[in-house]
């Protein structure tokens, strides 16, 4: 199975994140770029008020400035009617500046949460659209409660940092650079001066950035493992108290919790090295130009509008350039929930419909195990040199001690893993020729973890086969003897299994598993016989559903129950992963081998 292999640049992830995810919102996004652009022009007007206003008051004469201020006083008087003097005005253009500024900040806000919220659940959507259709085989590599993790913390690194994007990387750097822009246009000599000094502070803020996106994620790796440690422990509360596990599993925690803490800790002191960082630089900025511009003033080339205008565009501009500094360092972390993100949505399943897959037809129902070979990792044999025909309508029993492929033989049927070598065809058709969903149609499954989903049990029932009318489901039920004990539930058949059946016992679950088999009557049936879980009762009745639904098909069944293996047409007797004996029970204990080892054992038992 190839990995996905996902680049670590963290811009070619934003670029796919454009490409893949923001690209179905480009209306908005063009709004919320209109509001940027007025946001960013209403901020670098505001200096050039102030220099206009002081200019007007300290020397009436400067025509320049006094006309720019004059005629804002002239419509300002028009159009409310009367004269209101040059402070009035400034004063009321001010007001409208900044409401203008502030509508249009609060728009964009609302529009780039609205956007980027969207832009997550599409995110989640395809991920678990991507793991619900992946291969068995990927999904048992991933630890669920990592996978879980997945849906949450990383999301938080994402969408943080797709807000902050917007906001600073498209609103902040507009901005900046319309208030370097009204910088230019006060005093272009100063402002050159500033852009050269910029990279100095600009250099160890990069710096930061890298290192965080390192600590980024090995934290993420690690909050994976706390949160699959802290579910497998309360999962497992049952054994946890019975044999006083608490002390072990504190311990084992303990470290976990440690090691987070201290990555987290790094990761917030390196970020908190920014702010300061970037007040200094900003302070030597400040201190810089009020040396210059002083000189300047005093020799007569600038005046105090000059001044105080340049100052208060370098005070705004400190804002959005503070941001630009941590933005690198925000965007690096989400690049590493980017980056776990992209290699787990990349990873193709490989079961899937082949090109040109036909529909099965089942004749008999033979199913052909030749020349078989399995292995779920490369160091490890699951199945060697399998050659087998589970003839059509009869029964064909595996048994054999636990650890030996049984469990491996039934899954590759419904093609949950495909097998590493040699092939697998019922009624001569090989399965990978075949669509997927008409191969597993015609396979029904009971086995030994019965599935049942938060559901009523009606509906649990249904899944055996979607659209079955209340008398089928009713009369599956009764075939499976489950009718009993569901009308004996408080809400009959609309009562509800709890979180994976928990409600039902052991028993009770498997007789709904059977009653889902019965209704979707499919001519191949795989049965892994659990009889461990029953007490005697349930068994028999259990064993009574099961007969009646092995009858007229293909079975294979894992076997545990001596009755089961007498009946069986065919007993094949597996050791560790191949087929050691064949044959029915009276001739393989005649045989003295290694069925009747088994049955001495009581793996095979009454
Ligand atoms: P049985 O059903 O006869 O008890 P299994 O088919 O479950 O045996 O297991 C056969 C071998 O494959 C065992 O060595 C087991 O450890 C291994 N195995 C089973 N399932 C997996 C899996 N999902 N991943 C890796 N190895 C597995
Ligand atoms: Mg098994």
């Amino acid at each position: 199975m190839k990995i996905g292999r996902v680049t670590d640049d963290t811009f070619a992830l934003l670029l796919r994140v454009w490409r893949e995810q923001v690209r179905a919102y480009l209306p908005q996004m063009a709004m919320i770029l209109g509001l940027v652009v007025v946001i960013a022009a209403t901020t670098s007007f505001y200096p050039l008020l102030i220099k206009a206003a002081f200019d007007a008051f300290a020397d009436p004469l400067t025509a320049e400035s006094t006309g720019f201020v004059r005629r804002m006083e002239r419509l300002v008087s028009k159009s409310i009617g009367f004269e209101i003097g040059v402070v009035n005005a400034v004063a009321v253009v001010v007001v409208i500046v900044t409401a203008v500024k502030g509508f249009s900040l609060l728009a964009q806000t609302v529009m780039t949460n609205s956007v980027v919220s969207r832009i997550e659940a599409d995110m989640q959507t395809a991920l678990y659209t991507h793991l619900i259709r992946a291969d068995l085989a990927q999904l048992q590599r991933e630890n669920p409660a990592s996978l879980t993790q997945r849906f949450t913390t990383d999301f938080t690194f994402v969408k943080e940092a797709l807000t902050r994007l917007i906001n600073i990387a498209v609103r902040d750097v507009l901005t900046a650079l319309a208030l370097v822009g009204a910088m230019f246009w006060i005093d272009w000599q100063m402002t050159l001066i500033v852009m050269l000094v910029a990279p100095i502070v600009a250099h160890p803020i990069g710096k930061i950035g890298r290192k965080l996106r390192r600590m980024a994620t090995s934290q993420q790796e690690q909050t994976g493992l706390m949160a699959s440690l802290v579910t497998e422990s309360l999962q497992g509360a049952r054994a946890a108290k019975t044999d006083t596990l608490e002390p072990y599993l504190e311990r084992r925690a303990a470290a976990a919790f440690e090691t987070i803490r201290s990555l987290k800790m790094k990761a917030a002191n390196a970020r908190g090295r920014l702010d300061p960082l970037l007040e200094v630089g900003g302070g030597m900025a400040v201190a810089g130009v009020l040396a210059a511009i002083g000189v300047r003033i005093t020799s007569g080339g600038s005046t105090v509008g000059d001044f105080t205008g340049y100052v208060s565009a370098l005070l705004l501009a400190a804002q959005p350039m503070r941001s630009l500094g941590n933005l690198n360092a925000i965007v690096q972390e989400a690049g590493a929930s980017l980056k776990r993100y992209y290699a787990l949505l990349d990873e193709k399943p490989q079961i899937v419909d082949p090109p040109d897959g036909q529909p099965l037809r089942v004749g008999a129902g033979e199913v052909a195990f030749q020349n078989l070979r399995f292995r779920y990792r490369d160091d490890q044999r699951a199945l060697e040199g399998i050659d087998l025909v589970a003839e059509g309508g009869r029964t064909t029993a595996l048994v054999g001690r636990s650890g030996s492929g049984k469990s491996t033989l039934l899954a590759l049927v419904p093609r949950l893993y495909d097998p590493t070598e040699g092939r697998i065809e019922i009624d001569g058709q090989d399965l990978r020729g075949l669509t997927l969903a008409s191969l597993r149609a015609q396979i029904g499954v009971v086995s030994q973890d019965v599935v049942l989903f938060d559901d009523t049990v009606r509906a649990n029932i249904a899944f055996g086969r979607p659209g079955a009318s209340d008398e089928e489901i009713v009369a599956a039920a009764k075939a499976a003897a489950a009718h009993d004990f569901i009308m004996a539930m408080p809400d009959g058949y609309d009562s509800s299994v709890g979180e994976r059946g928990q409600k039902l016992s052991g028993g009770e679950r498997q007789r709904i598993a059977i009653a889902r088999a019965i209704l979707k009557d499919a001519p191949i049936l795989l049965l892994d016989e659990a009889t461990s879980a029953l007490d005697a009762e349930s068994e028999r009745l259990v064993q009574q559903a099961l007969a009646r639904l092995m009858k007229n098909r293909t079975t294979l069944v894992i076997a545990h129950r001596l009755s089961t293996v007498r009946e069986a047409d065919l007993i094949v007797v597996m050791e560790e992963g191949r087929i050691v004996e064949t044959g029915s029970h009276d001739v393989l204990l005649a045989r003295d081998g290694a069925y009747a080892r088994l049955h001495r054992l009581q793996v095979i038992a009454d």
